[in-house]
Formats: C-alpha cells, sequence, structure tokens
C-alpha cells in the first residue's frame, strides 16, 4: 500500500513539474481565421501572444494541387499581436474553387518560434448561391438554372467521363471543379481583371477548375460545353507540362468533341461542313490543324470538324489502346511525327492519308513542306495554318509568387469579329497547354452565341 501511494505521490510530482511548463509555452495562437472576399481579396488574421515581443509572423499556404507561398504579414511588434495578410486577387489571381491549408509561423524577440495548426481554405465565388453535385472525379457547381438543369449537365458529364477513362485510361487523381456561370457578367468579373470580353470559357489546369458561361436557357449548351471542357481538363492534367513538342491542336479538340455526346456524334452543323468540305476537297492539311485553328467562322467549324473525324478515325482504324500510349508518349514531350510513328507506325501525313481514304476524301498531294519539318511542330502559340493565317497569339508567362499563373495572350484582332458570327466555334483548350496554365478561350459556339 505504502508502495502505491509513493507511486502516486511521484506521478503528481511529475505532474506539477509537467503541467506548467506545458502552460508556459512561450508564443501562443489565440484566433487564426480566413475570409475569402471574391474578387478582391483573401484575407488571413491571426491573434498571438507571446511572454516577449513578437518580432515576425509569416503566413505559409499550401494550395491542395500544386505549389505554395510564404509571405510576410502585417503586424505591429508586441506581446499580443494581430497580424494580417491580404491577398490581393486583383494582383495574384485565382479562380473559385482553389483550395488548401494554411497556417502562421511566429517568432519572437527571445527566439521562440511557434507553427500554428494546419487549417484548410477555400477560395469561394461567395456572390452567388451555387448548388453543387460532385463525384469523386468532378464537381459541378452552378447557380442559374434549377435542380434539373444542372442534373441533367452533371449526368452528361458523368457518362462522358466514364467513357474518356474507359477509352484512354486516364484518371483523376483530385477532384476537378466546374463552375457554370448564369450571366455574362457574372462570368467576366469573375476571371482575372486583364481577361477579353470574348472569352467565353476559361480553364486553370494547374488546379483543376474550369469556369464556363452557361445561361440557364441554355441548357443545350450547357450538355455539351461541360464534357467538353471537362474532357480538356483531364488530358491537360494528364499531360501535365507539356514539353516542348506541346500537342497537336487537332488532337485535343478531337478528343473533346469526341466526348461531347456518348456515344460520340459530330452535330449536323459540322457533318455538313465536313461532307462539303470532302466533296469540293477542301479539307484542311492535318499539319495546319497542328497549331491553332483559324478564326474564320467556316474555317473553325471545318477544323472542329476534322479533328473530331481524325479521331473517330484513329479509334476505329487503331484502337482504343493506342490513343492511352499516344497520350503517354505527348507526356514525355515528344515530336509530333515520333509519336505517331512509335504508336500507329505512320506520321501526321500517313495518318492524313489514311484518313482521306477511310472518309472517301481524294488523296491529297502531300506538300514539299513535309520533308522541311520532319519533327517537332510549334505548339499552340503559333499559328500553323496554310491557308488561313490566323493573328499570332504569344502568351508571356508570368510568374507570380504563388503556383504558376499566366497573363493570357494578347487578343487577336480578328477575335470579335469571329465571335459576332454565330458559327464560329473556337474554344480555347488548346491554348491551355502553353506553360502547363490554361485557357484562352475563344468560345462562341452557334448554340451559346445566341444569348
Ligand atoms: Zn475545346
Amino acid at each position: 500500500m505504502k508502495r502505491v501511494l509513493f507511486f502516486l505521490f511521484l506521478v503528481m510530482v511529475m505532474l506539477l513539474v509537467v503541467a506548467p511548463v506545458g502552460a508556459q509555452e512561450a508564443i501562443t495562437v489565440t484566433t487564426s481565421q480566413f475570409t475569402c472576399n471574391f474578387r478582391k481579396e483573401l484575407l488571413f488574421e491571426l491573434d498571438a501572444q507571446s511572454q516577449v515581443p513578437i518580432t515576425r509572423v509569416e503566413l505559409v499556404v499550401e494550395f491542395a494541387s500544386t505549389g505554395s507561398f510564404r509571405g510576410a504579414a502585417k503586424f505591429e511588434e508586441g506581446t499580443r499581436v494581430h497580424a494580417t495578410y491580404t491577398w490581393n486577387l486583383e494582383q495574384k489571381y485565382l479562380p473559385p474553387g482553389v483550395a488548401g491549408q494554411f497556417w502562421w509561423e511566429i517568432t519572437d524577440q527571445a527566439g521562440s518560434r511557434k507553427t500554428s495548426a494546419k487549417q484548410p481554405f477555400r477560395v469561394e465565388d461567395n456572390r452567388f448561391k451555387w448548388q453543387t453535385l460532385s463525384e469523386p472525379r468532378f464537381a459541378l457547381h452552378w447557380y442559374g438554372g434549377g435542380a434539373s438543369f444542372g442534373k441533367a449537365i452533371f449526368e452528361r458529364a458523368v457518362s462522358a467521363m466514364d467513357a474518356l477513362q474507359k477509352d484512354t485510361g486516364v484518371t483523376v487523381e483530385r477532384q476537378l471543379q466546374i463552375f457554370l456561370y448564369d450571366k455574362r457578367a457574372d462570368f467576366l468579373s469573375a476571371l482575372e481583371p486583364v481577361v477579353n470580353d470574348w472569352v467565353g470559357g476559361r480553364a486553370y489546369t494547374d488546379h483543376g477548375i474550369t469556369l464556363i458561361h452557361v445561361g440557364a436557357n441554355d441548357l443545350s449548351f450547357g450538355l455539351v460545353a461541360t464534357p467538353h471542357e471537362l474532357t480538356h481538363l483531364i488530358i491537360h492534367r494528364k499531360l501535365g507540362d507539356i514539353g516542348t513538342a506541346g500537342f497537336p491542336r487537332w488532337l485535343d479538340e478531337g478528343l473533346a468533341m469526341y466526348y461531347e455526346f456518348v456515344p460520340p456524334q459530330l452535330e449536323p452543323e459540322y457533318e455538313t461542313i465536313l461532307k462539303r468540305a470532302i466533296q469540293n476537297d477542301t479539307l484542311l492539311p492535318l499539319r495546319t490543324l497542328s497549331g491553332n485553328f483559324a478564326t474564320d467562322a467556316r474555317q473553325a467549324t471545318l477544323s472542329y470538324a476534322q479533328s473530331f473525324s481524325v479521331v473517330d478515325f484513329i479509334y476505329r482504324r487503331y484502337g482504343k489502346d493506342k490513343m492511352a500510349q499516344m497520350l503517354l508518349e505527348f507526356k514525355q514531350g515528344n515530336a509530333f511525327d515520333d509519336v505517331f510513328r512509335r504508336v500507329l507506325g505512320v506520321d501526321t501525313d500517313g495518318l492524313e492519308v489514311a484518313w482521306r481514304q477511310d472518309i472517301g476524301a481524294k488523296p491529297r498531294a502531300i506538300p514539299t513542306r513535309a520533308a522541311l519539318a520532319p519533327t517537332a511542330f510549334p505548339t499552340f502559340s503559333l499559328s500553323t495554318d496554310l491557308t488561313a493565317p490566323t493573328p499570332r497569339r504569344e502568351a508571356t508567362a508570368a510568374v507570380t509568387p504563388i503556383a504558376r499563373a499566366m497573363t493570357p495572350a494578347p487578343v487577336p484582332t480578328a477575335a470579335p469579329r469571329a465571335a459576332a458570327n454565330p458559327l464560329t466555334q473556337v474554344c480555347g483548350g488548346g491554348l491551355m497547354a502553353l506553360w502547363g496554365v490554361v485557357g484562352v478561350a475563344l468560345y462562341r459556339r452557334w448554340r451559346g452565341a445566341r444569348g
């Protein structure tokens, strides 16, 4: 009994000795919070105290997607401090849906350091009352239409992603976010300030987020635009930071169009223009479609129609496994022709010959150009259109302290004119590939242009 009592006494003494040490931790955090005022700023606030003046407070932000940021907070030195870090979204834009965690690193005059507990944060466009439907691969957010509007688009996107995954084997590691903006003004005011007003859809592949302008009264557009953009997002995330060789635009857009409908189908407008081009022998050379598409409405529509047709042909002729192999090859940054030769056994010209034969088009004389440039074709930043030169788009990479961000490409001069034409369908998906960030999308498809 004595021994038991002695043991208890010992334990009590130890507790008395240990407890004050724990309580006397030099720096303590009283409150730490995050407020989002979209699209103005993100506000991080901390209240902390210490026995001696706190001399340094740093905010650390870690994005769920990629990258992190560290910045010095503003505060007045003292034993009790209120520190703030204001993240100006006008200068360092982040789209809605960006999430991650943050914490503080606090130092006092005595050299004591304290790292606060990690807390989650999420950038929300809290100007609207969002409805959400989600599954592991993606979440769809909308506020314009009713529940049935969102459900219809969500279900179409689910079946498209099932098909894409089954065909190409691409998986989604982290849930992608799609935001549908009902009003054009709402949409534009959600983007970074420098975006051109003809943009209709914008994707941030680094963060796995897409914003699309889909009016509540334009369900038919939402039904195709959503799986289309999701496909771009998944493919580009799969490809990652595409190497110098890039990714052929026709393959990018062809895949996005292929998964707009399950089973795949080319809409009558595109079908008609494709058939006419076959009959009149006015198909665009496949190499031309490796770079930016023409901004001319008819040529652009034909470009999309051909892209769909070639992807469909690859699937039918070579099998679905080959697409998965090609994506892997592109991910390694291999040149277009090398990828096609290795996986399909033909280069771009050989593929074009086989495709033209398959759809009943006349054989096309391959221009000498092919011999001059056997490999690396320019990436999306350059127009490679032989027949209808497009304005040269060059994107400037502006590296912000956070995850890489990009200022959009300069306005192509022809864009507003093209956008006014209801037949123009130019999606910026291909441009997404530039430096891994995303997309400028001139995105007035005939359906969307009505609004
Ligand atoms: Zn597209």
